[in-house]
Formats: C-alpha cells, structure tokens, sequence
C-alpha cells in the first residue's frame, strides 16, 4: 500500500472512528480527577443538612431584639457555647442567646445569628443594637443541594469542584470509565537510554519521555516498553507483546527505509490499517491501525514529529477512550508576526509562541522548525496550521492555531 496522504481532519476522524469508551469500573474519588462520570450523582441527603450558623456570632430570636438601638440595646442572656460540630438540645427560651461559631447547627427556638463584630458581650449577657431580621446568617438546610437532586450527569467531567461536591454527599467512589492502558515502544538501533553515554552513531532516546510525559499530562500512566533495536524479529516480538494494552503507541521505524519495519510488523500482527500517510509537515509518515480492541499507532520518529502527532491524534483518541466527548483543543484565529513560506502540498504545523494583545490573538514562530528540533518545542505554547499548496503566510495575515498551554500565555 502506497502513502497516500490525508488531512489532519480526515485522519483525526478515521482514528475516532475507531476510539470508544472503555468499560466503567468504581474507582476511589481521590483518583477520579480528569475521567468522565459513568453514573449520574443523585444526593440522597441534602447539603447542608442541618441549618448553620454562616458567622460567628450569637443565635438569638429575632423577636427578642425588636427594640434594641444604639444607645438602648436589648440584653440576652447567653446560655450556653456551640463550637462547630456540636448540637444544643435545649430550645432557646425568652431573652436567651447562645454563642455559636460558623458551621454549628442553630438550637431551636432561634432564627437568627448575630455576627461577633456588632455586638458587645457584657457579664454573661450579649448587647444587641439593632433589631435582627429573622435569617439573619443562617445557612439553610438544603441551600446546596436537595436530598433527590441530581447533581451531575453521567457524562460530566470531574474536576476539582466536581469531586468536592461529591465529596459533601458522603460518596467514597463514583462509576467512572477506566483509564486506558497505553504501551510506549520506541524504535531505532541508533538509541541509548539517558543513563548511558553515547557511543559513535548513537543518540539518545527522548521520544519514550516525552511520550510518557505527554499521557501523564492526561492523567494516564503508560507501559514503558522501552528501546528496540531496528530488527524485524524483535520488532514483532515486542510489539505483539504491546499489543495486550488498549493502546500501543510506537515511535520510529513507519517510513519507507531498509530498516523501517514497524509497518510490515503491523500486518505481520494483524493490525488492520486505517491510515498511512498525513498531509502535514512535520509528521508526514503515521501508520494507524486496530487489532481487536487495540489501537495501534505508528508515530514518526523524529522528537517534533512524535510530539505533534500525539497532540493530533493519539490524545483525541485517548479521551474517547476515557469517555470524553470533546477530544480536541478549540481552534483559534491569530495574526503571525513573520512570513511564513510553505509551497509543499502538506499543512505546516509551526510551534508557536501565542499571545493576546487588545483582545486579538498573534502568534510568532519559536525559531527552526525542523522535525528534529525539540528547541522550537520548548517554550511553544501553540501550533500554528499554515495551508498547503499556497504561498504561505505574510506578517500581518491571519492563521488558525490551537492553544496547548494556558500557562505561557503572557508574552
Ligand atoms: P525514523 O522514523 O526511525 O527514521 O527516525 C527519524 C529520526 O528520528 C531519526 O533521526 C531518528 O534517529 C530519530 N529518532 C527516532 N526515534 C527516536 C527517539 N526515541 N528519540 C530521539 N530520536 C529518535
Ligand atoms: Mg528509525
């Protein structure tokens, strides 16, 4: 099978096509940041349950304080204190007040809580100089949530404010879809590991780490596989071995050298192919495919090229798998601060350096951008498409660009 090229789209959604969300299981609520909710979360109490005090204060009866003013303030007997956590059983009779603090249920009989600061507290008395709306800082039993309410749907992602409300509900474990299980393989007889010093000929391995870095980042553990040498029988011993996770994502060896074998490993293994080839530069030669339930990605090896076509199209697929519905980052529009030539037929993907200015978006290319260089990736907080078969882009024209990183925003 010939390459024959496609666009980023057309590939995107031949690997979607593919993607579906794994199974549910129960999982702990502390590890649920980042998964989708398989479950809807109906309260079976509500939040708050009890009726609170919202300051530290005094629970009086509004009733008691109608008359009180400035320089006449009505006197309350303070029975007893409510340290957050406990409960008063008696009922607050004509003229009492209790000292409570925020959080602790209201005693009966009040219906207001007089906060610290406007009041005076005088031999076991409390001077009250206004008279107290009844409600007065009292946090209502069910102001959060209603027992019965469902809180949030099947579907949703859980975040911080997520977990923290089902937290408040008493809930130890949600449904969620497990995480996917990912195999990172890199390929070449030129690599060594980082600990080992380089002999002539070789490089070091740092796709196995940026990969590994890029689906920690997503919250995914990866099966690191480590290197294998550019040799056919240990490229399929390896891969098959890959194959047993959900995902196996290989780096080099999927061009058309004498050593490039990843391909015909993949048929050897029964990958059905999906695609081979990507209109885009860099990461031109991808090989996508399934096995059973497995999705088998042949990334370039080139570092750039690995990287770029994780974020286009392994990440996609990984959140599929984790139940996202949304899979890509939103597009945006941005003026280019410099040319950029582009004549081949093939969608430049620039690493760029991205910024707002008075509202607009401008993006400026972080220097050479050879599939290669991992220098222009470092401090890249965007990619720029610049369209094939044209003559590029002029300073001043605009172009679409995803943001990758929110943290590099400022110029
Ligand atoms: P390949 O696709 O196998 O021809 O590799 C393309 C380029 O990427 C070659 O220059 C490789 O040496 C380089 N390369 C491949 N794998 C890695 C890796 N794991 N770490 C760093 N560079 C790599
Ligand atoms: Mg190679």
């Amino acid at each position: 099978m010939a390459m024959k090229l496609i666009s980023i789209e057309e590939a995107r959604s031949r690997v979607l096509a593919e993607a579906h969300p794994l199974p549910v299981e129960s999982r702990p609520l502390a590890g649920t940041l980042g998964a989708v909710l398989a479950e809807d979360i109906v309260s079976s109490h509500s939040v708050p349950v009890f009726d609170n005090a919202g300051m530290d204060g005094y629970a009086v009866r509004a009733q008691d304080t109608v008359d009180g003013s400035p320089d006449s303030p009505s006197r309350l007997a303070i029975v007893e204190t409510i340290p957050a956590g406990h409960v008063l059983t008696r009922v607050l009779g004509q003229n009492e007040a209790a000292k409570i603090m925020t959080g602790a249920p209201v005693p009966g009989g009040a219906d207001a809580v007089i906060q610290s600061e406007v009041v005076e507290e005088v031999e076991g008395r409390v001077l009250v100089f206004e008279a107290v709306k009844p409600g007065r800082n009292i946090r209502r039993a069910g102001e959060d949530v209603m027992a019965g309410d469902r809180v949030l749907a099947a579907g949703s992602l859980l975040g911080p404010a997520e977990i923290g409300l089902i937290a408040s509900l008493g809930r130890p474990a949600v449904q969620v879809h497990r995480q996917p299980r990912v195999a990172i393989l890199s390929t070449g007889s030129e690599l060594v590991e980082v600990d080992r010093p380089l002999g002539p000929g070789q490089i070091h391995n740092s796709n196995t780490y940026s990969l590994q870095a890029l689906c920690r980042q997503m919250g995914v553990e990866p099966v690191v596989m480590g290197i294998v040498p550019d040799d056919y029988e240990a490229t399929r011993r390896l891969m098959e071995a890959g194959l047993a996770h959900d995902v196996l994502v290989t780096s080099g060896g999927v061009s058309v050298g004498q050593y490039d074998f990843v391909k015909d490993v993949q048929d050897e293994l029964g990958v059905t192919r999906r695609l081979w080839g990507v209109a885009m530069k860099p990461g031109k030669p991808l090989a996508f495919g399934v096995r059973d339930r497995s999705l088998v990605f042949g990334l370039p090896g080139n570092p750039v090229s690995v990287m770029v076509s994780f974020e286009l199209f392994v990440r996609p697929a990984l959140l599929r798998l984790m139940g996202y519905r949304k899979t890509t980052r939103p597009l945006y529009q941005a003026v280019i601060s410099e040319d950029v030539t582009n004549s081949d037929g093939r969608v430049f993907v620039v690493r760029v350096r991205a910024w707002r200015e008075d509202g607009v978006w401008h993006v400026s290319s972080t220097g050479p951008q050879g599939s290669g260089i991992l220098r222009s990736m470092v401090g890249a907080n965007g990619l720029a498409f610049i369209p094939g078969g044209a003559r590029g882009v002029r300073a001043g024209e605009e172009v679409e660009f995803l943001l990758l990183r929110e943290d590099l925003e400022e110029p």
